[in-house]
Protein backbone atom coordinates (compact mmCIF):
# COMPACT_ATOMS: atom_id res chain seq x y z
CA UNK A 1 0.00 0.00 0.00
CA UNK A 2 0.85 3.72 -0.69
CA UNK A 3 1.99 5.96 2.22
CA UNK A 4 0.70 8.64 -0.63
CA UNK A 5 -2.81 10.70 -0.08
CA UNK A 6 -2.57 10.77 -3.75
CA UNK A 7 -0.94 9.11 -5.80
CA UNK A 8 -1.19 9.06 -10.17
CA UNK A 9 0.58 7.70 -12.40
CA UNK A 10 1.16 7.95 -16.30
CA UNK A 11 -2.06 9.34 -17.23
CA UNK A 12 -2.78 10.03 -20.64
CA UNK A 13 -5.76 11.68 -21.88
CA UNK A 14 -7.02 12.78 -25.27
CA UNK A 15 -10.27 14.65 -26.33
CA UNK A 16 -11.83 13.63 -29.43
CA UNK A 17 -9.21 10.89 -30.07
CA UNK A 18 -8.88 10.07 -34.29
CA UNK A 19 -11.01 12.63 -35.17
CA UNK A 20 -10.36 16.31 -36.66
CA UNK A 21 -10.09 18.55 -33.17
CA UNK A 22 -8.06 15.35 -31.61
CA UNK A 23 -6.47 17.09 -28.25
CA UNK A 24 -3.76 15.27 -26.23
CA UNK A 25 -3.86 17.26 -22.93
CA UNK A 26 -1.81 14.57 -20.93
CA UNK A 27 0.74 12.45 -21.84
CA UNK A 28 1.81 10.37 -18.76
CA UNK A 29 1.39 12.28 -16.11
CA UNK A 30 2.37 10.87 -12.82
CA UNK A 31 2.13 12.55 -9.57
CA UNK A 32 2.27 11.83 -5.66
CA UNK A 33 1.33 14.22 -2.68
CA UNK A 34 2.40 13.20 0.47
CA UNK A 35 -0.09 13.37 4.03
CA UNK A 36 -0.35 17.02 4.75
CA UNK A 37 1.80 18.06 1.88
CA UNK A 38 0.33 21.07 -0.16
CA UNK A 39 1.39 20.96 -4.04
CA UNK A 40 0.77 23.85 -6.35
CA UNK A 41 -0.20 22.96 -10.11
CA UNK A 42 1.02 25.84 -12.70
CA UNK A 43 -0.58 26.22 -16.41
CA UNK A 44 -1.05 28.22 -18.72
CA UNK A 45 -4.68 27.89 -19.87
CA UNK A 46 -5.64 25.18 -21.75
CA UNK A 47 -3.13 23.04 -20.46
CA UNK A 48 -4.78 20.63 -18.53
CA UNK A 49 -5.30 21.46 -15.23
CA UNK A 50 -8.70 21.03 -14.94
CA UNK A 51 -8.44 17.45 -16.93
CA UNK A 52 -5.68 16.53 -14.50
CA UNK A 53 -7.77 17.58 -11.29
CA UNK A 54 -11.15 15.57 -12.95
CA UNK A 55 -9.31 12.50 -13.28
CA UNK A 56 -7.52 12.86 -9.92
CA UNK A 57 -10.26 13.45 -7.93
CA UNK A 58 -12.56 10.56 -9.63
CA UNK A 59 -14.70 12.81 -11.51
CA UNK A 60 -13.27 12.00 -15.01
CA UNK A 61 -11.29 9.01 -16.58
CA UNK A 62 -8.13 8.71 -17.81
CA UNK A 63 -7.40 6.53 -21.52
CA UNK A 64 -4.72 4.94 -19.28
CA UNK A 65 -2.81 5.37 -16.31
CA UNK A 66 -3.58 4.52 -12.41
CA UNK A 67 -5.41 7.05 -9.52
CA UNK A 68 -4.63 5.65 -5.86
CA UNK A 69 -6.39 7.85 -3.38
CA UNK A 70 -5.12 6.76 0.63
CA UNK A 71 -3.55 4.23 -1.08
CA UNK A 72 -6.67 2.32 -2.93
CA UNK A 73 -6.26 1.79 -6.61
CA UNK A 74 -9.17 3.32 -8.39
CA UNK A 75 -8.24 1.29 -11.21
CA UNK A 76 -11.21 -1.22 -12.31
CA UNK A 77 -13.15 -0.01 -9.17
CA UNK A 78 -17.00 0.12 -9.58
CA UNK A 79 -18.83 3.39 -10.14
CA UNK A 80 -20.27 2.90 -6.47
CA UNK A 81 -17.03 2.61 -4.72
CA UNK A 82 -15.44 5.57 -6.83
CA UNK A 83 -18.34 7.34 -5.77
CA UNK A 84 -17.97 6.17 -2.32
CA UNK A 85 -14.37 7.04 -2.18
CA UNK A 86 -14.90 10.77 -3.79
CA UNK A 87 -17.40 11.55 -1.38
CA UNK A 88 -15.42 10.70 1.79
CA UNK A 89 -12.22 11.44 0.81
CA UNK A 90 -12.03 14.26 -2.00
CA UNK A 91 -12.98 17.92 -1.18
CA UNK A 92 -12.95 20.10 -4.35
CA UNK A 93 -13.08 24.16 -4.46
CA UNK A 94 -13.54 25.58 -7.83
CA UNK A 95 -13.05 28.76 -9.68
CA UNK A 96 -16.78 29.57 -9.11
CA UNK A 97 -18.90 28.75 -5.94
CA UNK A 98 -20.95 26.27 -7.36
CA UNK A 99 -23.41 26.48 -3.99
CA UNK A 100 -26.72 25.95 -4.37
CA UNK A 101 -28.56 29.36 -4.59
CA UNK A 102 -31.76 28.19 -2.76
CA UNK A 103 -30.13 26.89 0.30
CA UNK A 104 -28.10 28.76 3.07
CA UNK A 105 -24.75 28.75 3.81
CA UNK A 106 -25.14 26.27 6.44
CA UNK A 107 -27.58 23.96 4.36
CA UNK A 108 -24.42 23.75 1.69
CA UNK A 109 -22.40 22.38 4.38
CA UNK A 110 -25.03 20.12 5.85
CA UNK A 111 -26.25 19.01 2.45
CA UNK A 112 -23.10 17.05 1.30
CA UNK A 113 -22.85 15.04 4.33
CA UNK A 114 -26.07 14.10 4.44
CA UNK A 115 -25.32 12.36 1.07
CA UNK A 116 -22.20 10.66 3.40
CA UNK A 117 -24.72 9.40 5.68
CA UNK A 118 -24.18 12.02 8.38
CA UNK A 119 -27.09 12.36 11.09
CA UNK A 120 -28.42 16.28 10.72
CA UNK A 121 -27.08 17.13 14.25
CA UNK A 122 -23.63 16.43 13.53
CA UNK A 123 -23.86 17.90 9.86
CA UNK A 124 -24.89 21.21 11.64
CA UNK A 125 -22.58 21.37 14.42
CA UNK A 126 -19.41 20.68 11.57
CA UNK A 127 -21.37 23.42 9.30
CA UNK A 128 -21.22 25.40 11.94
CA UNK A 129 -17.90 24.73 13.80
CA UNK A 130 -16.56 25.12 10.19
CA UNK A 131 -18.39 28.37 9.39
CA UNK A 132 -16.69 29.83 12.47
CA UNK A 133 -13.30 28.65 11.64
CA UNK A 134 -13.46 31.20 8.55
CA UNK A 135 -14.97 34.04 10.21
CA UNK A 136 -18.80 33.38 8.62
CA UNK A 137 -20.96 32.42 11.69
CA UNK A 138 -23.17 35.50 11.26
CA UNK A 139 -23.64 34.40 7.72
CA UNK A 140 -24.65 30.97 8.61
CA UNK A 141 -28.64 31.75 7.37
CA UNK A 142 -27.33 33.66 4.40
CA UNK A 143 -27.95 32.43 0.29
CA UNK A 144 -25.09 32.71 -1.71
CA UNK A 145 -26.57 35.92 -3.88
CA UNK A 146 -26.74 37.65 -0.08
CA UNK A 147 -22.55 36.75 0.45
CA UNK A 148 -19.75 38.78 -1.20
CA UNK A 149 -17.12 36.81 -3.54
CA UNK A 150 -15.00 36.31 -1.27
CA UNK A 151 -17.49 34.86 1.44
CA UNK A 152 -19.12 32.63 -0.89
CA UNK A 153 -15.82 31.44 -1.84
CA UNK A 154 -15.27 30.89 1.90
CA UNK A 155 -18.18 28.76 2.82
CA UNK A 156 -17.04 26.85 -1.10
CA UNK A 157 -13.88 25.73 1.05
CA UNK A 158 -15.59 24.77 4.46
CA UNK A 159 -18.05 22.53 2.10
CA UNK A 160 -15.02 20.97 0.18
CA UNK A 161 -14.32 20.30 4.11
CA UNK A 162 -17.28 18.91 5.35
CA UNK A 163 -17.19 15.29 4.79
CA UNK A 164 -13.17 15.54 6.28
CA UNK A 165 -11.50 14.29 3.24
CA UNK A 166 -7.73 13.07 2.36
CA UNK A 167 -7.16 15.59 -0.46
CA UNK A 168 -8.24 18.96 -1.26
CA UNK A 169 -8.71 19.60 -5.18
CA UNK A 170 -8.66 23.33 -6.15
CA UNK A 171 -9.13 24.37 -9.15
CA UNK A 172 -8.44 28.41 -9.41
CA UNK A 173 -9.68 28.42 -5.87
CA UNK A 174 -9.22 32.44 -6.21
CA UNK A 175 -9.21 33.27 -9.74
CA UNK A 176 -12.73 34.87 -9.55
CA UNK A 177 -11.87 37.39 -6.72
CA UNK A 178 -9.88 40.80 -6.99
CA UNK A 179 -6.53 40.74 -5.99
CA UNK A 180 -7.12 41.81 -1.74
CA UNK A 181 -10.30 38.74 -1.84
CA UNK A 182 -7.75 36.86 -3.43
CA UNK A 183 -5.43 36.81 -0.60
CA UNK A 184 -8.03 36.67 2.22
CA UNK A 185 -9.57 33.37 0.91
CA UNK A 186 -6.43 32.12 -0.02
CA UNK A 187 -4.88 32.44 3.85
CA UNK A 188 -8.26 30.69 4.49
CA UNK A 189 -7.64 28.07 2.78
CA UNK A 190 -4.01 27.68 4.01
CA UNK A 191 -5.26 27.72 6.96
CA UNK A 192 -7.28 25.37 7.26
CA UNK A 193 -5.25 23.09 5.58
CA UNK A 194 -2.84 23.31 7.86
CA UNK A 195 -4.66 23.10 10.92
CA UNK A 196 -6.06 19.89 9.65
CA UNK A 197 -3.13 18.50 8.11
CA UNK A 198 -5.00 17.87 4.98
CA UNK A 199 -3.08 17.21 1.74
CA UNK A 200 -3.45 19.54 -0.90
CA UNK A 201 -3.54 19.82 -4.93
CA UNK A 202 -4.40 23.64 -5.82
CA UNK A 203 -3.60 24.96 -9.40
CA UNK A 204 -3.58 28.74 -9.95
CA UNK A 205 -2.14 31.42 -12.14
CA UNK A 206 -0.95 32.84 -9.41
CA UNK A 207 2.67 32.51 -8.94
CA UNK A 208 2.97 34.25 -5.80
CA UNK A 209 0.24 32.04 -4.37
CA UNK A 210 1.80 29.00 -5.64
CA UNK A 211 5.19 30.09 -4.19
CA UNK A 212 3.80 29.96 -0.60
CA UNK A 213 3.01 25.69 -1.30
CA UNK A 214 5.51 23.09 -0.50
CA UNK A 215 6.09 22.34 -4.19
CA UNK A 216 5.23 23.63 -7.39
CA UNK A 217 4.65 21.35 -10.12
CA UNK A 218 4.22 22.93 -14.00
CA UNK A 219 1.73 20.98 -16.38
CA UNK A 220 3.17 22.04 -19.87
CA UNK A 221 2.56 19.75 -23.20
CA UNK A 222 1.09 17.27 -21.63
CA UNK A 223 3.82 16.70 -18.83
CA UNK A 224 5.08 17.52 -15.30
CA UNK A 225 8.16 19.29 -14.31
CA UNK A 226 9.29 20.44 -11.12
CA UNK A 227 8.50 24.60 -11.26
P1 LIG B 1 -7.03 24.05 -18.17
O1 LIG B 1 -7.82 23.68 -16.94
O2 LIG B 1 -5.54 23.94 -17.97
O3 LIG B 1 -7.41 25.38 -18.75
P2 LIG B 1 -8.54 21.91 -19.48
O4 LIG B 1 -8.19 20.64 -18.78
O5 LIG B 1 -9.84 22.52 -19.15
O6 LIG B 1 -7.34 22.96 -19.30
O7 LIG B 1 -8.52 21.64 -21.05
C1 LIG B 1 -7.34 21.16 -21.71
C2 LIG B 1 -7.59 21.10 -23.20
O8 LIG B 1 -8.55 20.09 -23.49
C3 LIG B 1 -8.14 22.38 -23.80
O9 LIG B 1 -7.56 22.55 -25.07
C4 LIG B 1 -9.62 22.13 -23.90
O10 LIG B 1 -10.18 22.86 -24.96
C5 LIG B 1 -9.67 20.64 -24.17
N1 LIG B 1 -10.88 20.00 -23.61
C6 LIG B 1 -11.27 20.02 -22.31
N2 LIG B 1 -12.41 19.31 -22.14
C7 LIG B 1 -12.77 18.84 -23.36
C8 LIG B 1 -13.85 18.04 -23.85
N3 LIG B 1 -14.78 17.56 -23.03
N4 LIG B 1 -13.87 17.76 -25.18
C9 LIG B 1 -12.91 18.23 -26.01
N5 LIG B 1 -11.87 18.98 -25.61
C10 LIG B 1 -11.78 19.29 -24.31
Amino acid sequence: MSEYTLNVSDLTKTYNAGKPGEVRVLQGVSLAVEPGEVVGLVAPSGAGKSTLLQIAGLLDVADAGTVEIGGQDMAGASDRKRTRVRRQDVGFVYQFHHLLPEFTALENLVLPQLANGVSQRAAEARGAELLALVGLSDRAAHRPAALSGGEQQRVAVCRALANSPRILLADEPTGNLDPATSDQVFDVLMRLVSETGLSALIATHNLELAARMDRVLRLEEGVLRAG
